[in-house]
């Protein structure tokens, strides 16, 4: 790869030293849209880098908020930003460090909450997680959409990197062991997930094994950007203790359960979670699948809880997983109550007129519609007006 080198004035030009690199394209950098999910450690380092490099756009995604114990590693975050969300505050930060950089800053749980669209409209992924639940989501969700993604993972002063890109090499998914299912299925035992129990055990990291990872990662994000040459399916290890660096490849599992590419997926340029209604939805695969076809959602959806005591009854439509324990409490007598649910949409029932978000479902969701024969995947195209909007 090479371009003409065009040397810019050092005194007005911020990006002036990257001029020298013979690869770099600045353009290239500024037009790019980076989602970092995770605004902890590892993510404070990652939007540190990128936003000195004047990548043009960032999606940050968390759930938490600071907490003191978070300023030993953050540098984004200050004393007073205790009780903040990690995202409105790195967003913040990352905005000061450069203003070319336009961000959008998003409170959520990816693993629930985030339209599996949105990962197919960003240019790179940087897992920056604490936790195994969290990165099997996201392997998941780049194999379905066929996007690479880059996952750091710190411990002391130990770290891994790793690039997976789904068809080529090892996925996250193909590395884990029987005790990582074990670790996993025993926060999922529970009927209903306990959310607020996802990895209370902490793993002790420090601020310099996530600015290492950090930088590794941001690299990696650097050279997807750039369309160069990466190594899916390989860890870079590094020990801090004895200053060994080195890169390991992972066997592919054979019948990995993350090994699924949606395909076709139909994208639908009107349609929101907000405006499209269910029978809207349900016309559209209807028309290209024929008039038996179904629409099927990826998880359980409560429609309602009837309690058996009392018989009081309530109307839900939350998907299962966004639901806590004490959701399914009958208001009245306390027992557990039985939930009424669904995962597809056959044209018979009664809320057909609802809106797609009316049903728990996000912007830019991908929905599966099939009849017999055939399956191929709706998404939400029209969402990306609204919710791929960065300031
Ligand atoms: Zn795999
Ligand atoms: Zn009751």
């Amino acid at each position: 790869m090479t371009k003409p080198i065009i040397i810019t004035d050092p005194d007005t030009d911020r990006y002036h030293t990257f001029g020298y690199i013979s690869w770099w394209q600045q353009e290239t950098v500024r037009q790019a849209t980076v989602l970092v999910v995770g605004a902890g450690a590892l993510g404070n380092e990652v939007l540190k880098n990128l936003a000195l490099m004047g990548i043009g756009q960032i999606l940050i995604a968390d759930f938490d908020t600071i907490e003191d114990s978070n300023l030993s590693r953050s540098v984004l975050f200050r004393a007073t930003d205790r009780g903040k969300r990690k995202v409105d505050v790195a967003a913040e930060r990352v905005k000061e460090l450069n203003p070319d950089v336009r961000v959008k800053p998003w409170h959520g749980n990816i693993n629930y909450e985030m339209g599996l669209g949105v990962f197919r409209h960003v240019d790179a992924i940087i897992g920056c997680l604490d936790n195994r639940e969290a990165r099997l989501s996201l392997n998941r969700f780049s194999w379905a959409v066929n996007r690479p993604w880059v996952d750091g993972a710190i411990q002391e002063l130990m770290g891994i990197v790793r690039v997976f890109w789904p068809g080529q090499g090892a996925c996250y998914e193909c590395t884990l062991t029987d005790l990582d299912y074990q670790i996993i299925n025993l926060r999922y035992s529970c009927p209903l997930l306990a959310r607020q129990n996802i990895l209370q055990g902490k793993v002790p990291t420090t601020p310099t094994s996530a600015s290492i990872v950090a930088g590794f990662q941001t690299q990696e994000a650097l050279k997807l950007i750039h369309g160069m040459e990466v190594q899916p399916g390989k860890a870079i290890l590094i020990n801090g203790l004895t200053n060994d660096i080195y890169t390991t490849e992972y066997p592919v599992k054979a019948g990995c359960m993350s090994h699924a590419t949606l395909d076709p997926i139909v994208e639908l340029p009107e349609a929101t979670a907000e405006s499209t209604t269910v029978a809207e939805l349900l016309a559209i695969a209807r028309d290209k699948l024929g008039a038996e076809a179904i629409l099927e959602f990826d998880s359980e959806l409560v429609l309602s809880m009837t309690c058996p005591e009392c018989g009081t009854e309530t109307a839900v439509f939350r998907r299962m997983a966004r639901l806590y324990e004490s959701d399914a409490q009958c208001p009245h007598c306390h027992n557990q109550m039985d939930m009424n649910l669904t995962h597809r949409i056959t044209g018979h029932e009664p809320f057909l007129h609802y809106t797609l978000a009316q049903l728990d479902i996000p912007p830019l969701a991908i929905i599966r519609a099939r009849n017999h024969q055939q399956s191929l995947y709706l998404e939400l195209t029209g969402d990306c007006h609204t919710f791929l909007t960065f300031t």
